[in-house]
């Protein structure tokens, strides 16, 4: 991070935390917060601290929450306070960088590229995981298969009836795994298929973004 030689400050504190699978919890926060700010309290003004346990502290890592504090002239201001070091940061300022940081990644055609590559690969970390998962399976099955081929040449040229009922068993048993192997297969092949719609463009991450911010927008005090 810091590529871009503005002064790091919290932005770079701040930033890791949305791009990330963090993103997304991060609008469900927002949304869910929407639904219950200015309810009864008869107190002062409140705040929501949308970027509670997103934020990471500056100096030394850890997580940041949300909390009022009082200032030197006795009036109420809103901050995050880290939860190892107790390093306060004001909360408009974080959030005025968030903010900042997501327009200007909704208008950088490049740093759209690279945010919609960055997601299709988190989400396509698990495919070759399912691609093994789908080899091994369809080995299995073409074994069960060869085997059943076998047992059944042996049915035709046997004589003995008690002889013939344990190769129906088997063959039987064959017939379960089959079965059992081709359910597997779909399962993970269905796994895979949604892996492929879930792949993301530009445009997506964009509109994504431009949410993030609406309800950002809407929060403010
Ligand atoms: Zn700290």
């Amino acid at each position: 991070m810091g590529e871009s030689g503005e002064e790091p400050r919290l932005v770079d504190a701040v930033w890791p935390a949305i791009v990330n699978e963090e993103k997304f919890q991060a609008v469900q926060r927002l949304m869910a917060d929407k639904g219950q700010t200015h309810g009864s309290g008869a107190s002062s003004i409140q705040h929501v601290y949308s970027l509670s346990r997103l934020v990471h502290c500056k100096r030394c890592g850890g997580k940041m929450d949300g909390e009022s504090a009082t200032g030197r002239l006795g009036s109420k201001y809103f901050c995050y306070r880290c939860g190892e070091c107790l390093m306060r940061v004001a909360a408009h300022e974080v959030e005025d960088a968030i903010m900042d940081r997501l327009q200007l990644l909704a208008e950088d055609p490049e740093l759209l590229d690279r945010l919609t590559a960055e997601t299709n690969r988190k989400l396509q970390l698990d495919r070759p995981r399912m691609e093994r998962e789908i080899a091994g399976l369809e080995k299995d099955l073409k074994e069960v298969k060869a085997m059943a081929d076998i047992l059944l040449d042996e049915l035709i040229s046997m004589d003995q009836q008690a002889g013939r009922s344990l190769v129906k068993n088997k063959l039987n048993d064959l017939g379960q795994q089959q079965m059992d192997l081709d359910h597997g297969l779909e399962e993970v092949q269905q796994e895979l298929d949604r892996l492929d719609r879930e792949t993301v463009d530009s445009e997506l991450v964009q509109a994504a973004l431009g949410q993030v911010k609406e309800l950002f927008g809407a929060l403010k005090p």
